[in-house]
């Protein structure tokens, strides 16, 4: 896929670089020569400097023929601006900006972008972290029908399987189980150990039931 990142800080160079590693022709944009900097050196995409509000730098970027436009600067009003040139004026398909201010996703909503809020979404996990919230939300399917959690074993979760943590069938599913930092996919038979990270997909009363097995086991 050709990809165009704008914003060679700390997010765009982040992106840049996983797009790179993933197989995919990267052109990144900054108006900063010094910005391309904080490359890792085996990033080997396109470097592009110049003002992403100009069409002749998006144009040099190959923003003719991009499949997808990541906008990270640290603007929501460039990310904004830039989002809806590469969507109405050159018809990426697939255009996605970074959000800062809460304030400003309702307009993104408005002009239809994709939006990524670091914001929102940090305050979210900080907030269930100091919480100490066993269940965390990351991610929703669709309309919300189908939630992806992660789930932390409690100290007092001791000796239990995989199999114990299913309720109905077609309510909740075991994706993968992170442990000491390290991740794998569980057979059913398998043990799971305090602390724990558990991610499962689940429907509202799939996720609702694997509480109640939790807290009932505890
Ligand atoms: P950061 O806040 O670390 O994610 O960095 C944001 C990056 O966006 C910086 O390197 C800025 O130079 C870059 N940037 C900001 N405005 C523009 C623009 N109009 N065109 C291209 N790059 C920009």
């Amino acid at each position: 896929m050709k990809v165009i990142v704008i914003g060679c800080g700390r997010l765009g160079s982040e992106v840049a670089y996983l797009l790179y590693k993933h197989g995919n022709e990267v052109s990144i944009v900054d108006k900063c020569k010094s910005a391309f900097e904080i490359l890792k050196p085996d990033f080997k995409g396109i470097i592009n400097e110049g003002d992403a509000l100009s069409q002749e730098t998006l144009k040099r970027a190959g923003i003719e023929n991009a499949d997808a436009v990541a906008i990270a600067t640290s603007s929501d009003a460039i990310n904004l601006v830039v989002g809806r040139i590469a969507a109405e004026v050159y018809h990426v398909k697939n255009v996605v900006s970074r959000n800062f201010e809460p304030n400003f996703s309702e307009l993104f909503e408005i002009f239809g972008l994709e939006v990524i809020s670091g914001t929102n979404w940090g305050a979210s996990r900080m907030e269930e972290m100091i919480l100490n919230e066993k269940f965390r939300l990351m991610y929703s399917a669709g309309s919300g029908e189908v939630d992806y959690y992660e789930v932390i074993m409690p100290e007092t979760f001791v000796g239990n399987l995989v199999s114990d943590l299913h309720p109905q069938p077609g309510s909740l599913a075991i994706v993968s189980v992170t442990r000491l930092g390290r991740s794998f996919i569980p057979a059913l038979s398998d043990e799971l150990e305090p602390g724990d990270h558990v991610h499962v997909s689940a429907t509202h009363e799939g996720i609702e039931a694997l509480r109640k097995i939790i807290n009932l086991r505890k």
